[in-house]
């Protein structure tokens, strides 16, 4: 956002919004990239330097207004790697950390993916997810679970949300409001997710791939209402019991369930995409 600013003074003086950048980009918002275009191009022609990579950080709703700093940052600055941080898939959540839908996420893409090809090179974006942030329900989880797994991503480590001091989601935590609006007369309920076990659900969602969190997701799906997405199908998210799990249940013995020491899952062999995520410093 290297001077990106406001364009109107008069506007800016009186400017009573929270964001430049939400719930849109705000018509006075200046989207020219071309100073950090200019200052890439700088650093590249600087003596000794051999390569300067961007490796995260791309407020990626404002690049797509200027492509041709997406074309810039792809053709000369992407590493193989660049993580992105869409957070979630759903509204809910999005619209309490103030941040772009999907379809900002997508069009990054396309550009990302149309400016590697012509540069001849094989890049991926590494998408951040964040699960149990306030404003997020177990069925919003299994939303954003889902198109996991239509793209294809299984995450690494995920970021569970934790309040920390100065955090706007930290007052939604605490107190259940919408402290992005006006709170008087608001009697807009906010749905926290909160206690272990709760967060526990929406950490293993996010990682649906780990038979560690299977049983858990399962029992979630049945209370949800949502059994069809337990199965073999494309479509489900978590396999069906094995026999012995189920005799287990039952109490008839068997072999011990899948647990995470398990370890060797069809998702681990089948696995061709590289495995994303990471600890960024609010993941506990
Ligand atoms: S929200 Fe719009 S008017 Fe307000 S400071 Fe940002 S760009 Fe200017």
């Amino acid at each position: 956002m290297y001077k990106l600013r406001c364009k109107s003074k008069k506007a800016e003086s009186t400017c009573r919004r929270l964001s430049c950048v939400y719930p849109d980009i705000c018509k006075h918002m200046d989207t020219d990239h071309t100073p950090t275009i200019e200052l890439y191009k700088k650093a590249r022609e600087v003596k000794g330097v051999k390569k300067i990579l961007i490796a995260s950080g791309v407020r990626y709703d404002l690049a797509v207004q200027d492509p041709r700093y997406v074309k810039e940052l792809v053709t000369h600055h992407v590493g193989g790697y660049l993580k992105i941080a869409p957070e979630h898939t759903e509204d809910g959540p999005l619209s309490k950390m103030m941040k772009p839908g999907m379809g900002a996420y997508d069009q990054f893409k396309e550009l990302f993916d149309k400016y590697s090809k012509e540069a001849g090179k094989k890049q991926y974006l590494i998408p951040y997810f964040i699960s149990a942030h306030p404003g997020t329900k177990d069925e919003d989880m299994v939303n954003m679970a889902l198109w996991l797994k239509s793209n294809d991503f299984k995450l690494d480590q995920v970021q569970n949300f934790y309040p920390s001091p100065m955090a706007n989601a930290t007052t939604i935590y605490h107190t259940g409001m919408n402290s992005l609006r006006n709170i008087k007369n608001n009697t807009e309920q906010v749905p926290v997710p909160k206690g272990e076990r709760q967060r526990r659900l929406h950490k293993a969602i996010l990682r649906y791939h780990d038979p560690a969190g299977w049983p858990m997701i399962r029992e979630a799906l049945r209370n949800m209402g949502k059994a069809k997405l337990i199965g073999k199908g494309p479509n489900c998210l978590v396999p069906e019991e094995t026999r012995d799990e189920k005799s287990l249940k039952a109490g008839k013995g068997g072999r011990p369930a899948l647990s995470r020491h398990t370890g060797f899952s069809q998702f681990k062999k089948a696995n061709t995409k590289p495995r994303v995520g990471g600890n960024r410093q609010r993941a506990r």
